[in-house]
């Protein structure tokens, strides 16, 4: 069935962590809207005639508005092009995937969703770090330690999950979520790590107690992702390196 709008989790950052379907997908696209944190590798498999527009706050001079972005979309597809929306990670987890859906989906678009790598699972596990690894925790719970309200969220009920923690766009805020989950209870001891520019060449991590972490992280900045909870006690001290291409 074809497709007017494709849109793609392109994974984590390693361009190599795109899934096959999603570099089909893109080699068929006559425009091609990426965002910031998709790597610049994947966009190897764009055709060379197609029209690449950057609608991320690093790319373009400001953060390229929602409704902007979604209305690019719409116009393109109702030209009879076919649009690929390149999104780091998997578009539906913290990217805003659900609202460029329903807008395409409420101007009669036909789209189709192929998703990828989270980042949450991803930077993890280039450092062997099982986010369930059954002995220790028995679910993991994706939140995002950044809202756009600037409400908290249930800290409390979160730490009495025991559930393994993995946060997002939480790296500058680290000393408040910190102090939150230790106010919730969870023990200064329980491990903790962050990951910047997971997947990719220049990734840099932290481990250390969760009450430590922030000192140990300052250094560390966005794009990271914070795990908190027994888990991490299986990361590979010196990990090696992933084998990521040109970001
Ligand atoms: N849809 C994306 C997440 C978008 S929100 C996904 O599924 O991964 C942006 C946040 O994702 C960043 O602030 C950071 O917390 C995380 N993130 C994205 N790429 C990352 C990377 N390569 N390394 C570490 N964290 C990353």
């Amino acid at each position: 069935m074809s497709r007017s709008v494709f849109l793609i989790g392109a994974g984590p950052g390693d361009p190599e962590l795109m899934t096959l379907k999603a570099a089909r997908a893109l080699g068929k696209a006559d425009v091609v809207l990426i965002d910031d944190l998709v790597s610049r590798g994947c966009l190897a498999h764009a055709r060379s005639d197609a029209k690449v527009i950057e609608v991320g706050k690093r790319g373009g001079c400001k953060a390229t508005p929602q409704e902007f972005i979604e209305r690019l979309m719409v116009q393109y597809a109702r030209q009879g092009k076919i649009v690929a929306r390149l999104k780091g990670g998997d578009p539906f987890i913290f990217g805003r995937g659900g609202e460029e859906l329903a807008a395409l989906r409420a101007a009669g678009i036909d789209v189709e969703v192929i998703p990828g790598i989270t980042a949450g699972i991803g930077a993890p596990a280039t450092l062997g770090i099982p986010v369930t690894h059954r002995d220790v925790a028995r679910g993991v719970i994706f939140v995002t330690g950044h809202t756009k309200d600037g409400t908290e969220p249930d800290w409390p009920a979160l730490a009495r999950t025991g559930l393994t923690l993995v946060i997002y766009m939480g790296i500058t805020r680290l000393p408040e979520i910190t102090a939150a989950l230790l106010q919730s209870g969870m023990s200064a001891d329980t491990l903790a790590c962050a990951i910047e520019n997971g997947t990719l060449r220049n990734q840099r991590h932290v481990i250390a107690p969760l009450a430590l972490l922030p000192r140990s992280a300052a250094a560390l900045s966005s794009p990271a992702i914070i795990v908190v909870g027994d888990v991490v006690r299986f990361a590979r001290m010196a990990a090696a390196q992933p084998h990521a291409k040109a970001a």
